[in-house]
């Protein structure tokens, strides 16, 4: 079965990208785009619910018994001022859709259009899965708690991300590990203050946080596989009062990244000591606090490789396995509960200014994608509801 995404449905899919675009919102705040949504599953006759706060979940039953597919977009924008230079550029003050969270609510919603046009060849159901606050603090986790995957049992998944890497008529499909877990670290580095001029007076934090900075290189430069994926950057330092008085406090702040669990529980080990070691070396006081953010997503290798063959076979959209990147997404959720894909999009067309990565204030896609990534996930709905594709 040949899908092609023709006009009117591209321009109608262009339309519904722009006007979401120009109205971005930050999650759990997604209460125009979700009624955007609804009002367009409505014009097809498409069922759907609420789930949690702003989510949607649709269904789409084919005319015969079969599995169950689930396609999930993202629809959070970001806290940043776009500088794209669009003419449907945000209206909205210091918010943007910049990493193409409206682009994957408007190619849901045209795999809708085709997925209900479709519906009477079509077997088992497809579930949309609309999806909030990716950005942070999480819309995946609240969405699989309140049933997403449920009723229906979702048998696997698919998600699309654009990608500045990529040129427009390619999807990446790459087995295994393609995004990193992110976990955010705080340091509170507590000495005793004094005179600049009489630093043995003082127990400076200054340079026992400088000495933490430095030591925690060695966590991946010294302590972790080389073939392992492992990040740990500090991306905020902050103390002092003046150039002639010693700090009592330094605060730092940062985030560790890894493709694999046991490389991330391992970072988080290794701070604590390098850490806890340096300070007492220092005579200072260390607080460390973790907060666990979102898990490494692991593509499903042999559904990546087999949809990866069945998407060459049926379209002439072009499939690569792009490397991995230590960027996070909350997918990882959905995709440690049932098999699934996180499927990159090209968006890259020098012609169209679409070189910028995700989250630049000069962020743009080129449209001409969408149909690409429209086609790739129909063909993803219709090769596990019918069975085409078995896990
Ligand atoms: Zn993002
Ligand atoms: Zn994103």
């Amino acid at each position: 079965m040949a899908i092609e995404v023709k006009e009117p449905l591209a321009a109608r899919i262009t339309e519904l990208r722009r006007t979401i675009h120009r109205r971005p919102e930050l999650g759990f705040e997604e209460h125009e785009t979700a009624a955007l949504v609804e009002r367009e599953l409505d014009s097809l006759g498409i069922a759907h619910r609420r789930v949690a706060k702003t989510g949607i979940v649709a269904r789409i039953a084919g005319a015969a018994p079969g599995r169950v597919a689930a396609l999930r977009a993202d629809m959070d924008a970001l806290p940043i001022a776009e500088r794209s230079g669009v003419s449907f550029s945000s209206e909205v003050d210091g918010k943007m859709h910049a990493c193409g969270h409206d682009a994957h609510t408007a190619m849901l919603l045209g795999a809708a259009h085709v997925l209900s046009r479709m519906r009477p060849d079509l077997r088992g159901e497809t579930v949309l899965i609309f999806q909030p606050a990716e950005e942070g603090p999480g819309g995946a986790l609240p969405m699989i708690e309140e049933g997403a995957l449920d009723d229906p049992k979702v048998d696997a998944i698919a998600m699309l991300h654009v990608d500045s890497r990529l040129d427009v008529g390619t999807v990446g499909i790459s087995p295994g590990g393609v995004s990193a877990s992110a976990d955010e670290f705080y340091i509170d580095v507590r000495g005793s203050g004094g005179h600049g001029g009489y630093p043995h007076t003082a127990v400076d934090a200054i340079p026992a946080a400088a000495a933490i900075v430095l030591a925690l290189q060695n966590v991946v430069a010294r302590e972790t596989d080389p073939l392992a994926s492992a990040v740990v950057t500090v991306g905020t330092i902050e103390g002092g009062y003046r150039n002639n008085v010693i700090a009592d406090e330094v605060r730092l702040s940062g985030t560790l990244r890894a493709h694999d669990s046991a490389v991330r529980d391992e970072l988080e080990s290794r701070l604590r000591r390098i850490v806890g070691g340096v300070a007492s070396a220092y005579k200072v006081d260390a607080t460390i606090r973790v907060i666990r953010g979102y898990p490494p997503v692991r593509n499903d290798t042999t559904l990546a490789r087999r949809f990866g063959a069945y998407v060459r076979e049926r379209s002439s959209v072009r499939v690569e396995e792009p490397p991995a990147t230590m960027g996070a997404e909350d997918f990882a959720y959905f995709a440690q509960r049932v098999p699934g894909l996180l499927v990159r999009l090209g968006v890259r067309s020098d012609a169209a200014g679409s070189t910028h990565p995700g989250h630049s204030p000069q962020f743009c896609i080129d449209e001409a994608a969408m149909p690409f990534g429209v086609t790739t996930l129909v063909l993803f709905a219709i090769a596990i509801s019918s069975g085409e594709i078995s896990l």
